[in-house]
């Protein structure tokens, strides 16, 4: 594929910034949006909108079909089947789910229970996992008396594979991984992490968050029991997320959070729940950002997954690459030699991130700097806060390259370095 193909859809990237072209280089942190996603959700609204489910009217089936037909879309995209895939807000709120519901389980009627963590139980994370995929299961393990463990990174942010025998062990209940790190880039060696976990009976969660806007990703050939991702990073709105479950396991949960629209039978003292997904999906739903999202993702398909793959990896090695010429610079993860995607953090020797973040903007380019949601990650490379450049099919080889020359000037600009 070639991104200046596809730009003319995403008017945005047509401005400018500082008195610069706009050099969109964040991207995993929020993808922009093509003009067919906004007009599908435009289109839903103008034409179709209704609260699904429970309407006997015609716009309210109409809505609901739709509301069907997107969760159709996404289950198809992701390899699983439409009852296992719940509409949540983001990936946040899909971990949480799933943390919240096994956390339920403790105490919930004993149809529920088998799922529930007992103290001694092990949750297993790894050292370089975002926030969202480290505190729900923090908090799990202080709610049932499970232990945290974790997969520890050697000095460059790789996986130590060779402890998974001594990490995850036969109490491992729970193993959540990011397909993706969203600070390295790396794709995770997930084959020995999910043997593993199978191994010892343990469920593997997966935070697809970073992975499935940017490579074909099938859940079941992955063999994942959940998997989470946030719409607005694959090209859709904010507000909608999806949460795979494989269906047994989701039949086994309690809901994570209780209202209208998931119930059976409500008396004054108690309520039986419907069963997946609508256990999992109460309160009004966010149906015209599920449209959309199923239209990000047609886009998606209409290019092609593996031509964005390959666009990606493409422009990740351009990135690194050229980061590596620069002096002073240090690619976070670089010598892993992991497949990576289009993302690549950085740090320029004396100059703070913030620093680089705002002499880049002064340029229109747009860069994300900070912890990135990681803080046990960075203090494990020894640093506070790292810069991070970040591409989407919409990129092209030019901004990296304006983007890099740019980055050139930084040491001089602030008198570090030769
Ligand atoms: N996991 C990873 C790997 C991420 O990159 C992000 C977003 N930065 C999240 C989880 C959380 O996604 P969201 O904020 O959309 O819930």
């Amino acid at each position: 594929m070639r991104a200046e193909d596809v730009r003319a859809d995403f008017p945005l990237l047509d401005s400018s910034v500082n008195g610069h072209p706009l050099v969109y280089l964040d991207s995993a942190a929020t993808a922009q949006k093509p003009l067919a996603v906004l007009e599908a959700e435009r289109e839903f609204l103008t034409t179709t909108n209704a609260a699904v489910n429970r309407g006997a009217h015609t716009l309210a089936a109409r809505a609901t079909d739709a509301f069907d037909d997107a969760r159709a879309a996404v289950a198809r995209f992701v390899g699983a089947r439409d009852d296992e895939i719940v509409w949540t807000s983001n990936a946040t709120e899909g971990i949480n789910l799933i943390a919240t519901a096994l956390s339920n389980a403790s105490t919930a009627d004993a149809q529920y229970r088998s799922l529930a963590l007992t103290p001694g139980d092990e949750i297993v994370v790894t050292e370089l996992e975002h926030h969202a995929n480290l505190i729900p299961w923090q908090q799990l393990a202080q709610r049932t008396g499970a232990v945290l463990r974790y997969i520890p990174v050697d000095d460059d942010g790789a996986l130590l594979l060779d402890t998974l025998e001594s990490v995850v062990t036969p109490r491992a209940r729970i193993v959540a991984v990011s397909h993706v790190s969203n600070v390295l880039g790396t794709v995770t060696p997930l084959e020995p992490i999910i043997a593993r976990a199978h191994e010892v009976g343990a469920l593997i969660v997966l935070d697809a968050c970073q992975s499935v806007p940017h490579l074909p990703v099938d859940v079941r050939a992955l063999d994942v029991d959940f998997a989470v991702f946030s719409g607005h990073k694959m090209l859709g709105p904010t507000g909608i997320g999806a949460l795979y479950g494989r269906r047994e396991l989701l039949e086994a949960l309690p809901p994570a959070s209780t209202g209208g629209s998931m119930i059976t039978t409500v008396t004054m003292e108690r309520a039986e729940f419907l069963p997946p997904r609508l256990r999992f999906e109460p309160g009004t739903q966010r149906v015209s950002q599920a449209v959309a999202l199923a239209e990000a993702v047609r886009y998606l398909e209409r290019i092609g997954m593996p031509a964005v793959a390959d666009h990606s990896v493409r422009l990740g090695a351009r990135l690194v690459e050229g980061l590596r010429q620069l002096d002073g610079v240090r690619v976070l993860g670089d010598t892993s030699g992991a497949p990576r995607i289009g993302l690549a953090s950085f740090e320029v020797a004396g100059v703070h991130a913030h620093d680089v973040g705002q002499f880049l903007d002064d340029r229109g380019i747009a860069v994300r700097v900070g912890h990135h949601c990681a803080q046990p990650l960075h203090r494990r490379l020894g640093l506070v806060a790292s810069a991070r450049a970040s591409a989407s099919v919409y990129t092209t080889d030019e901004e990296i390259d304006v983007f890099l020359e740019a980055l050139a000037e930084v040491p001089a600009f602030f008198g570090v370095g030769r």
